[in-house]
């Protein structure tokens, strides 16, 4: 059946990426766990493992049998079908066990000793260890830049020697600090090596900011956010619409077996028809409630794009994201101290890390997430002693904020 391209994500997502006269007429996909794959004849066995090698390139149509679950499986393939109508532009997707497997297998498909990558700070902490940590011993150079600021980061692509990628994680955690996609992908076309630019989607991605539409190569997701959704899953994606590179990162995959398994894959295309409906009322939640605390006494400063004060700040939420999202993060009067007895007495949100679940939760960045920053890296990105980081769930606003109140107005 022939498909029209041109749905919005919230219609395309259901009605693509699964045929169910394959899973005997069934309205949802069965479930796959078969490690291995009965071969429909020994001449379509040589092709499958002729394709898998590179040796043969698929048809236009063509029916490849599948083979062995570490490199493919109907979940995984339904998956990946279905979770393209989500990032508008992009052609392949991959699905990955984690969030850091995903991010891990698409730098080691590109990356050689002697090479050189740039990415933004603040990022998630395992980014920065991948490659502070494990990529600069074997011989790749890592080179941190500021997340939002335009001229450090058009002088450090300009100067790197041999740079091959640039990650961008935009907004920053927990700053909420964006980074210009557009801006980024122009200088790295201007570079004489054509870094290829992914973008750390997770936080605002796939219903408010299209990575691959703002000209990123490479849009990267921890599925285990918003994704997921339900705080019960651990999952990550690519997506990209090269597909040698996309090729590329699926042999390292099939090499390293870290793709999702069955089961995961399942629970995931479950969650992606109603991401669009969380993420607007998770975005709802938090403007609502981040704008009424911004005059509390007892909060120095909100971090909330509709918040934001600076103009070239303003200007990249403008143009690079539909709606504000659903984090916020607040810096209390009277630091730790502060900010730990409001973590004491919040009675609806739970003290937790990790975000994009139904629902909320605030933690303390500077003690948890980011406690292996040393101070003066922590004052310098502004995560200061009494900054909370709040993820909306899908909760009554109302209560939220009522909740939020009383714990303020309880802090000694
Ligand atoms: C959580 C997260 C990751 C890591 O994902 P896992 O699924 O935990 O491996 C990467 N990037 C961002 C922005 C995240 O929030």
């Amino acid at each position: 059946m022939s498909h029209p391209s041109t749905l919005h994500p919230e219609t395309d997502v259901l009605t693509r990426g699964f045929d169910p006269s394959l899973s005997v007429g069934s309205a949802r996909p069965a479930v796959f766990r078969s490690s291995t794959y009965v071969f429909s004849s020994p001449e379509a066995a040589e092709r499958a493992f002729d394709i898998m090698g590179g040796r043969a390139q698929r048809g236009e149509g063509e029916n490849v049998d599948l083979v062995y679950s570490r490199f493919n499986h109907p979940n995984a393939q339904i998956l990946e079908d279905q979770i393209l109508a989500l990032e508008p532009g992009a052609t392949g997707a991959l699905v990955f066990n984690s969030g850091m497997a995903a991010i891990m297998t698409a730098l080691l498909a590109v990356l050689q000793p002697g090479d050189s990558l740039i990415y933004t700070v603040p990022i998630y902490g395992g980014t920065q260890t991948l490659v502070q940590g494990f990529l600069q011993p074997f011989g790749i150079k890592g080179v941190a830049v500021p997340g939002g600021n335009a001229h450090a980061l058009d002088d450090a692509i300009r100067s790197t020697p041999n740079l091959k990628v640039i990650i961008v994680e935009t907004p920053a955690n927990p700053t909420i600090v964006m980074t210009d996609v557009r801006g980024v992908c122009a200088a790295a076309k201007r570079h004489p090596e054509k870094p290829i630019v992914m973008v750390d989607n997770t936080f605002l991605g796939p219903a408010f900011q299209n990575a691959i539409a703002l000209g990123a190569d490479l849009a990267m997701y921890s599925a285990t956010k918003y994704l997921g959704g339900f705080s019960d899953i651990i999952g990550g994606v690519v997506l990209t619409k090269d597909a040698a590179l996309l090729n590329k990162i699926r042999s390292k995959r099939s090499l390293f077996g870290n793709i999702l398994q069955p089961d995961e894959c399942w629970i995931l295309n479950t969650r992606l028809p109603t991401v669009h409906l969380r993420m607007n009322r998770q975005s709802k939640n938090a403007q609502r409630v981040a704008e009424r605390l911004a005059g509390h006494p007892r909060i120095a400063k909100v971090y909330y794009p509709t918040l934001f004060d600076d103009a070239e700040q303003i200007r990249i939420y403008r143009e690079q994201c539909h709606h504000p999202g659903g984090l916020v993060s607040f810096a209390m009067r009277g630091g730790k101290a502060a900010a730990f007895d409001f973590l004491r007495h919040i009675q609806l949100a739970r003290n937790a890390v990790s975000l994009g679940g139904v629902e909320t939760l605030a933690c303390h960045p500077r003690s948890t997430t980011h406690s292996a920053w040393s101070a003066k890296d922590l004052d310098e990105a502004g995560i200061g002693e009494g900054l909370v980081r709040i993820s909306f769930g899908i909760e009554d606003w109302e209560d939220l904020l009522a909740d939020f109140v009383r714990a303020l107005d309880l802090v000694a």
